[in-house]
């Protein structure tokens, strides 16, 4: 038990109490979603544990509205780059495992340069920095070398432009380090809300401690990093716990700070070297998986949504229609692993990915199911984050800053790495979309960028 935000007997009263909701209730809890009212945490949990195939085909309905309204068809597009997989911790459910034997290594700053010159030639603009725990082998300061080299990278098609980073949790200190590196989003999942299987699974190192993790976000916002990512690992504990726990840790973050996740992930765990994932018993269904994303999209309607390459094709088709609004591409999980010339490197998966597309494919494959893929990192250099970003996002306001910035982004994509077919798939888009965008000036001025870089000037006005 502890004596954080997160009371877990009034999650699990929550929880106990929503077996209870009769078909009546969980309809009145939809008409009111569909009102986009804010729900209670009682209805919220009514929400994830109904199983009446009904109440979930309108979940996916009401969550596939809100998406639409508030994101319109935009896709926000990264990549992780693993830089070193040393690691201190004993996670049961990871293979950089501190207990697993196999050559750990981090990459060098040559190394990185070779990974980001990758990176940028498949089109990415952003990145999450990815490394396991290790004061020794991998500080503070090698991470802020990391970014400092990546950011001052300057290649043909422009730069990466916006770097995240999911590091362990860290101290105050480290954490005014990296808001001093200008990083994006710091992201960071607390894997379980649910104590006593956070301790099962932490078997030993820094991360053991629970609440020492769970408040680490409030030692970044006290640091000044405003824009912060939450997310738990499906999988570990009881799902529905989890979901709860991540809500009451966005509203402790919005009680506290005035602003809360910036975005939430929705990692689920997979096959990874050195663990059987059998041995996990609260393995969540794709079923499940399908209604807890919805519900979450319907909880939360402004914070964004993260999918990873952990899930295969149809599943991420699906919840891109359900609420996600970002995800990664061409992904690689292993230190080092988008080089070529490092193949006489024994590395280590973090995990296996289940969604090997190259990056090209699926940013096509977004255009053709009729969404826009957007390269845009305007916000973050226009200093719109944290509540600058939320009150964008409730005001309606986004739409008319996003939409341009995706399409700018898409033109300039589609002019650096699109074959004829992909250029005119894109053209296609940006002429139908800029009519969708309400301000008569922006439009203009929007038509305006297009055409400067289809004619390779002006990369730098979309902010
Ligand atoms: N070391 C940092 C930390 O402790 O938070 C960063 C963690 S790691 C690079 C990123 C995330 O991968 C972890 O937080 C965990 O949720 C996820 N992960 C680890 N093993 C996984 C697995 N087998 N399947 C899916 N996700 C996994």
């Amino acid at each position: 038990m502890n004596d954080s935000f997160i009371d877990p007997e009034y999650i699990n009263n929550l929880l106990e109490n929503a077996k209870f909701a009769d078909d009546s209730v969980l309809a009145l809890v939809l008409d009111k979603a569909d009102r986009a009212e804010q729900l209670s945490h009682s209805e919220i949990a009514a929400l994830l544990l109904t199983e009446n195939h009904d109440h979930i085909s309108r979940i996916f309905d009401i969550a596939g509205k809100i998406k639409k309204r508030i994101y319109g068809n935009r896709i926000v597009m990264f990549a992780p780059l693993y830089v070193s997989n040393y690691c201190i911790n004993r996670c049961s459910y990871c293979s950089f495992n501190h207990g697993i034997n196999f050559n750990r290594s981090k990459l060098t700053m040559d190394e990185i340069r070779e990974e980001v010159k990758i990176l940028e030639m498949m089109g990415h603009k952003r990145l999450a920095i990815e490394a396991g725990e290790s004061e020794k082998d991998c500080s503070i300061d090698y991470i802020i070398e990391c970014i400092k080299t990546i950011y001052d990278m300057k290649f043909e098609n422009g730069e990466i432009r916006r770097i995240n980073v999911n590091i362990a949790a860290t101290t105050t200190e480290n954490y005014r380090k990296l808001k001093n590196a200008n990083i994006g989003t710091y992201i960071l999942f607390q894997e379980t809300y649910h104590e006593p299987t956070y301790n099962d699974v932490h078997l030993a190192g820094p991360k053991k401690d629970f609440l020492w993790h769970l408040n680490a976000f409030d030692r970044a916002q006290d640091a000044g990093i405003d824009d912060v990512g939450g997310g738990v690992l499906f999988g570990l504990a009881n799902p529905y716990f989890d979901v709860m726990g991540l809500l009451l840790h966005n509203e402790h973050l919005e009680k506290k700070y005035n602003t809360g996740f910036h975005t939430i992930s929705v990692p689920r765990l997979c096959p990874a070297a050195g663990i059987n994932i059998n041995d996990f018993p609260n393995l969540v269904n794709d079923e499940t998986f399908a209604k807890i994303v919805a519900v979450i999209r319907i909880a939360v309607p402004f914070t964004g949504m993260i999918l990873s390459t952990r899930e295969n094709h149809d599943m991420r088709k699906k919840l891109l229609r359900l609420g996600i609004s970002q995800i990664s591409a061409g992904s690689n999980t292993e230190v080092g692993g988008y080089s070529v010339n490092n193949l006489n490197k024994e590395s280590q998966k973090q995990f296996l990915v289940n969604d090997e597309r190259s990056a090209l494919s699926i940013i096509s494959e977004l255009m053709n199911d009729g969404y826009i893929p957007s390269f845009c990192t305007a916000c973050y250099r226009g200093g719109r984050t944290g509540d600058r970003f939320m009150s964008l996002a409730k005001s309606g306001q986004i739409g008319n800053v996003c939409l341009p910035n995706a399409l700018m982004t898409l033109c300039e994509y589609s002019m650096d790495y699109g074959d004829d077919k992909f250029k005119e798939k894109a053209a296609e888009i940006i002429k139908q979309e800029i009519h969708h965008i309400m301000d008569e000036n922006i439009r203009s001025k929007t038509i305006e960028n297009v055409e400067k870089i289809r004619c390779g000037a002006g990369r730098d006005f979309f902010v």
